[in-house]
């Protein structure tokens, strides 16, 4: 530990709290197995965050390992850029089979952020080739977070991490997020898509796209939007002519209970942005992927340079993109979407009674992103959230707040006793609150 407090600098950390220690000793995991994480002194722990919301699968599950291993038998790395290679290829292919009908090109990438500002660029380019280069404005939610660069900023809504950047960032207009209010009500459908058509209304032939996160608003804390909802936005943009891009690098990979959260309305966006547990959280992979109607904009003659003037040393990786084949399959052959269905009572059972705890105003969940929302004024700890996080690893759990939120997001593999242990140790570490 002194090592990493000599050299590391680490994501999204006050480094002040983390060489002291603050609010507690750091772990340092050395391996996984299944869903559980294992630390330097061999102490086990449920990975309750499934290692930073990607974790489908568990960790080195057999299928996964051996196809990362079976490819580095034959090459690490091979570029996009003017090569090809299979497993790109299969990857590609098995993307497109998942996902609604008419989205059919695929766009590798490495991060979330990356990916979606792939999106970004991608629609304003699509519409300067349309002939409609006034089509520059993006239309997102408050409270939205789309990554950390600096197009994604842009399109994000949380104060706290976006707006110190603002220097940087290109204005855009936000639609009502799906939070709850000060007096505890919530937006109605209504009055949220009433919202977004007043956004498009207000900046009407300039849209180049909204982008939302669909159904759950991950980062701002887990905030569900009404079935419906993404139905409705889709009508609007049809309405006003424009794109819809649809940032699933949170919810994707069957997250919600569906493999894709549009599929609960039934609804196709012409741009979804893929990322996290699209190789089961193993390596570095996004995605952006696009209709037919906008990938055939970018076609002509290389002089003409209507090419998308993007892309990046890993894009398409051969290691990530033959773990992402392999974590495909896996829902297929462990039947994961059903078996999340099958253990759904057990996280339900254990959430309502956690509803009933004191210092809890709000629990929120669709499949397995959860957030468990504390009211910091009723208790005397400072910072509940993270205090409960850091309890639970004496139960042998880990967790990660957001603001007052604590946060579930389990690997999709968790058992029934696993959700057990996550259920009694929050109860217990929100129960011990003073
Ligand atoms: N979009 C959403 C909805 C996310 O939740 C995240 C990451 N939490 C990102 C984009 C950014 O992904 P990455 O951290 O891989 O850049």
């Amino acid at each position: 530990m002194a090592r990493d407090k000599a050299v590391l600098w680490h994501p999204f950390t006050q480094m002040q709290d983390w060489v002291r220690d603050v609010p507690g000793p750091p772990l340092c995991i050395v391996a996984g197995d299944g869903n559980w994480l294992v630390d330097v002194d061999g102490n086990r722990y449920l990975d309750g965050v499934a290692s930073l919301w990607c974790n489908t699968h568990g960790h080195r599950h057999p299928s996964i390992d051996s196809a990362i291993r079976d490819q580095l038998d034959r090459i690490a790395h091979t570029t996009l850029l003017g090569l090809t290679h299979p497993k790109a290829i299969e990857a590609a292919e098995a993307i497109v089979d998942l996902l609604p009908t008419g989205l059919e090109r695929v766009f590798f990438s490495e991060n979330g952020a990356s990916a979606v500002e792939v999106a970004l660029k991608m629609a304003l380019r699509y519409w300067q080739l349309e002939g409609e280069p006034d089509r520059t404005t993006f239309v997102s939610l408050e409270d939205a977070y789309h990554g950390d660069t600096i197009g994604a900023v842009s399109v994000g809504g949380i104060d706290l991490f976006h707006e110190a950047f603002g220097p940087l960032l290109f204005p855009g207009v936000h639609a009502p997020t799906a939070r709850r209010r000060p007096d505890g009500s919530k937006p109605s459908l209504d009055e949220l898509l009433s919202g977004m058509e007043a956004a498009l209304r207000a900046t009407s032939g300039r849209v180049a796209a909204v982008v939302i996160e669909p159904l759950v608003q991950g980062a701002a804390g887990m905030q569900c939007f009404p079935d419906g909802y993404v139905r409705g936005v889709r009508n609007l943009c049809d309405d006003e002519g424009t794109l819809l891009i649809c940032d699933e690098v949170a919810t994707g990979f069957g997250r919600t209970g569906k493999m894709f959260a549009v599929e609960h309305d039934g609804v196709a966006p012409d741009i979804i942005v893929l990322g996290k547990g699209i190789t089961g959280g193993y390596l570095p992979m996004s995605a952006t992927v696009t209709t037919g109607g906008v990938y055939d904009a970018f076609l002509g003659l290389t002089e003409e340079g209507r090419h998308l003037f993007h892309g990046h040393t890993y894009s398409g990786n051969p290691l990530a993109a033959a773990a992402c084949v392999a974590t495909i399959e896996v829902f297929e052959t462990e039947r994961t979407l059903e078996q999340m269905a099958v253990n759904d009572h057990v996280l339900a059972a254990h959430l309502e009674k956690i509803s009933h705890l004191g210092p809890v105003v709000d629990v929120r969940r669709r499949g397995y992103m959860v957030g468990i929302e504390l009211d910091p004024d009723t208790v005397a700890t400072p910072l509940p959230a993270r205090a409960v996080c850091q309890a639970v690893r004496l139960d042998g759990v880990v967790l990660r707040n957001l603001g007052d939120v604590v946060v579930w997001m389990p690997p999709l593999s968790i058992t029934s006793d696993e959700i057990d242990l996550l259920g009694s140790a929050t109860a217990k570490a929100i129960g011990a609150l003073r």
